[in-house]
C-alpha cells in the first residue's frame, strides 16, 4: 500500500444536530426493513445491541414485515426512554388525512409508544401532498408525532412538501445514498443543508450489494479501512455519513450491528476521502433520485 497523507481528515463525529431541530443524534442509526425475517429473539438481541453501541436513531416503517418490524422495534425498545429517537412512515396508500391519522394510531400501538419522534410519508402518494401534510401537522398538534419528513422525495417534491405545510417545518428527507449512488449530492443534498432539512440516507450497504472489494486508486476500500482499524463497512459509512447525512444501515445480527456503529466517531484523511470519492464519484450530470 502507498503511503497516505494525513493532513486532513474528514471527521465523522459521533452525535450531529438534526437538521434545523436542534436535536443531537447518532450519525450511525439503525433500518430494521426485513428484520422479521430474522429469529425474534436474535433481531431484538441485534437492535438492542446496536443502541447499547450508540445506534438510538431507529427506522421503521408499517410497510415492513405488515407491521412486524415496528412490533420488533417496539420490543427492542422498551424500557430504553427518552434516549430512542424512532422514526417511522406512512404508507402512501393510507396517506389519506384520516388515513394518516389512523396509520401513525396503529404504528404507535404496534411499537408501544405514545409519540413518534419523527413521521414520514413513505414516497409519493396518490393523495394530495397538501392533504397528507394537514394530517401530519394535526398530529404534531396532537402530541402523537415530534417532527414530520417526507421519503423519496427528490428536490421539486422536497420544495412542494415545504409549501405544503402551514404551521410547521419539514425536518427530514430519507433518501437512498450509498457508494454507488451519490445523485443526491449534486441538488438534493446542498439544497436540504441550506434549508436545514435533515437527510437521512437509507440502504447505506446498497441493501445487500455492497462492494467490498472494488479496486479504488490502487488500493482497496478494506485496505484503507484497515489503517484505521476499521471494517470497509466502517469506511463506507463514514465516508457516507461525512457528506453530511445520517445512515441508517439495517442488520439483525448483533455482531454487525456493533460493527456498524464503528463507522462514526473518525475520519478518513483527505487522500483517503478522494480515493473513495474517485471510485465511487458523484455522477457527473443530475439522475433521477434512486429508490428501493
Ligand atoms: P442496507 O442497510 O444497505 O443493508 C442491509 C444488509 O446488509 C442486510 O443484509 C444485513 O444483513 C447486511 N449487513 C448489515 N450490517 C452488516 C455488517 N456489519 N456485515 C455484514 N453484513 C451486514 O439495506 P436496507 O435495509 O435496505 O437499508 C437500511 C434501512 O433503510 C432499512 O432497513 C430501512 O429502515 C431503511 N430504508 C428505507 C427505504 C425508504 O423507502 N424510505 C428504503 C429502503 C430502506 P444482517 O441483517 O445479516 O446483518
Amino acid at each position: 500500500m502507498k503511503a497516505l497523507g494525513t493532513l486532513r481528515v474528514f471527521d465523522v463525529e459521533h452525535r450531529r444536530t438534526f437538521g434545523w431541530t436542534g436535536e443531537q443524534l447518532p450519525v450511525v442509526g439503525q433500518g430494521t426493513w426485513r428484520l422479521e425475517e430474522t429469529d425474534r429473539g436474535r433481531a431484538v438481541e441485534a437492535v438492542r445491541a446496536g443502541m447499547d453501541a450508540g445506534m438510538t436513531l431507529i427506522d421503521t416503517a408499517e410497510m415492513y414485515g405488515n407491521g412486524v418490524a415496528e412490533e420488533l422495534t417496539g420490543e427492542a425498545i422498551r424500557g430504553r426512554g427518552p434516549e430512542v429517537f424512532l422514526v417511522s412512515k406512512v404508507l402512501p396508500s393510507n396517506a389519506s388525512y384520516d388515513g394518516t391519522l389512523r396509520a401513525c394510531e396503529r404504528s404507535l400501538k404496534r411499537l408501544g409508544v405514545d409519540r413518534l419522534d419523527l413521521y414520514l410519508l413513505h414516497w409519493e402518494s396518490q393523495y394530495p401532498l397538501r392533504e397528507t401534510m394537514r394530517a401530519m401537522e394535526t398530529l404534531v398538534s396532537r402530541g402523537l408525532i415530534r417532527y414530520i419528513g417526507v421519503s423519496n422525495f427528490d428536490l421539486d417534491q422536497v420544495r412542494e412538501a415545504q409549501q405544503a405545510l402551514q404551521s410547521n417545518r419539514l425536518a427530514c428527507d430519507q433518501v437512498l445514498f450509498h457508494l454507488k449512488d451519490r445523485g443526491i449530492e449534486r441538488r438534493l443534498l446542498p439544497y436540504c443543508r441550506e434549508q436545514q432539512i435533515a437527510i437521512m440516507g437509507y440502504s447505506p450497504f446498497g441493501h445487500g450489494d455492497f462492494p467490498k472489494h472494488t479496486t479504488a486508486g490502487g488500493l482497496i476500500l478494506e485496505e484503507i479501512a484497515q489503517r484505521h482499524k476499521k471494517t470497509a463497512r466502517q469506511a463506507a459509512l463514514n465516508f457516507l455519513a461525512s457528506r453530511d447525512v445520517f445512515v441508517i444501515p439495517k442488520s439483525g445480527d448483533s455482531e454487525h450491528a456493533i460493527e456498524n456503529s464503528g463507522g462514526m466517531g473518525w475520519g478518513l484523511t483527505e487522500e483517503e476521502y478522494a480515493i473513495i470519492d474517485h471510485a465511487f464519484p458523484v455522477p457527473d450530470h443530475d439522475v433521477p433520485l434512486g429508490m428501493i
